[in-house]
């Protein structure tokens, strides 16, 4: 999309211990500079404080995966928004379909969360995408459109919120939709955004960012990179490689 930065993120899920972790986190940052693309990682909780320590001063930003919809309080194993942000994050991936499938998350709680995200301050990075069974059924588009509208608060995009198109099906599985199944479906969420968001500018949907997600490696990041209106990848697996990461951030 002209005028917005493409952000290549990468989920590394529950992978890393400290011994691991912070060298991938360092070899990432260590070819960041000068890229046309924003650099995220998302490591899990433990290691967020850490590797936003590794990372400050580097052009890498550390995001969490989840946070819960309550700013603080009696909520037993959560971690909240603003610890998230107290800890040195900046982004939160939030409905990723691994939770959507473990913690039954969507609707009206998942549209809190986004909404604790921005009030702490946190950007956040909200995942949709249809089953391998909906896709079958021809109902991709529908389903995206459905998950957009129950998750999206009022600001989300003035806030600088993102969307991840993650077709459940794609993730983890080498599989990818065909480029123009993909375009079709930015293109659809881009309209939806923009009549949900009218602002003109940075306040409105038509630069709000959308990444793609599912099975993105070097060898395919920058066909899918070029699509209109695919503003970046949501990185899973490869991202867990510093080389494999960042040749998909060279190809944004
Ligand atoms: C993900 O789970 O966010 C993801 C995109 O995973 P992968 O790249 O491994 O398919």
């Amino acid at each position: 999309t002209p005028g917005v930065r493409p952000l290549i993120a990468g989920n590394w899920k529950m992978h890393g211990l400290r011994a691991d972790a912070l060298p991938l986190a360092r070899e990432v940052a260590g070819g960041a500079a000068g890229l046309a693309a924003e650099l995220l990682v998302c490591p899990p909780f433990t290691l967020v404080a850490a590797v936003a320590e590794a990372l400050a001063g580097t052009a890498v930003a550390v995001g969490g995966q989840d946070c819960h919809a309550a700013a603080r309080g009696a909520h037993t194993g959560d971690v909240a928004a603003p610890m998230l942000r107290d800890a040195g994050a900046t982004y939160v991936i939030l409905g990723h379909s691994e939770r959507r499938q473990a913690y039954g998350e969507g609707g009206a709680g998942l549209r809190a969360k986004v909404e604790a995200a921005i009030a702490a301050g946190l950007t956040p990075i909200l995942c949709v995408g249809e089953s391998e069974s909906q896709r079958l059924a021809g109902e991709a588009e529908a389903v995206v459109s459905a998950q957009l509208a129950e998750a999206l608060p009022e600001g989300f995009a003035a806030a600088g919120g993102v969307v991840a198109y993650e077709p459940v099906w794609a993730i983890g599985t080498g599989r990818t939709p065909t480029e123009a199944d993909i375009a079709a479906i930015h293109g659809a969420m881009r309209a939806q955004l923009v009549r949900d968001f009218p602002a003109g500018g940075p306040q409105g949907g038509g630069t709000t960012r959308l990444l793609y997600g599912g099975s993105v490696k070097p060898g395919n990041a920058a066909a899918i990179l070029a699509l209109p209106d695919v503003d970046g990848a949501l990185v899973g697996g490869a991202s867990l490689v510093a080389a494999d990461f960042l040749a998909i951030a060279r190809a944004a």
